[in-house]
């Protein structure tokens, strides 16, 4: 038998006071009805902004999976309520701090099983992702204000208008 040794994250260098939470809710094909579930219930008790439902791994979660924003002052309640109503699904939930890297590694909390994330170090001269738009994790004033279905993908681009 072998072991697998997971990586170790870098210890951040500097961790900055968290603007808002993420969570993430990964599910399988058979899983999914509990998904859709759970995006109910979850939003009958929390206001969530900054939403992605994905139906399909893509470069960086390894299995499908919704996320969304939580307000800093939900995070207990929220680790409360998903620690008893996450019916086996994998959970992470981590820190919005401006360093993603650190948010997704060192800083993150899993529930249940830990995925391997295929996050990599942005480099130090690499642009801002966000430079030009404001940043949605800081966007709280979204939270509540739309009631969020799968499929829905607030980081999609609107299609473009054809001539
Ligand atoms: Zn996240």
């Amino acid at each position: 038998m072998t072991i697998q040794t997971l990586s170790r994250p870098e210890i951040p260098e500097r961790i900055n006071a968290p603007v808002s939470y993420h969570s993430h809710i990964y599910f399988n094909a058979a899983q999914r009805t509990i998904a859709e579930q759970l995006n109910e219930s979850l939003q009958d008790n929390f206001k969530i902004w900054d939403y992605r439902w994905l139906d399909a791994p893509n470069q960086l979660h390894p299995s499908a999976m919704f996320r969304f924003a939580l307000l800093k002052e939900d995070f207990q309640r929220y680790v409360e309520w998903i620690l008893k109503n996450r019916q086996g699904l994998n959970v992470l939930v981590h820190p919005n701090t401006g360093d993603g890297y650190a948010d997704h590694t060192y800083l993150a909390i899993w529930l249940g099983d830990k995925l391997h994330l295929n996050i990599k170090k942005r480099p130090a001269d690499a642009p801002n992702p966000y430079a030009d738009r404001p940043n949605p994790m800081f966007q709280t004033h979204l939270a509540g204000l739309v009631r969020y279905r799968p499929g829905d993908d607030t980081l999609a681009q609107p299609a473009q208008p054809k001539d």
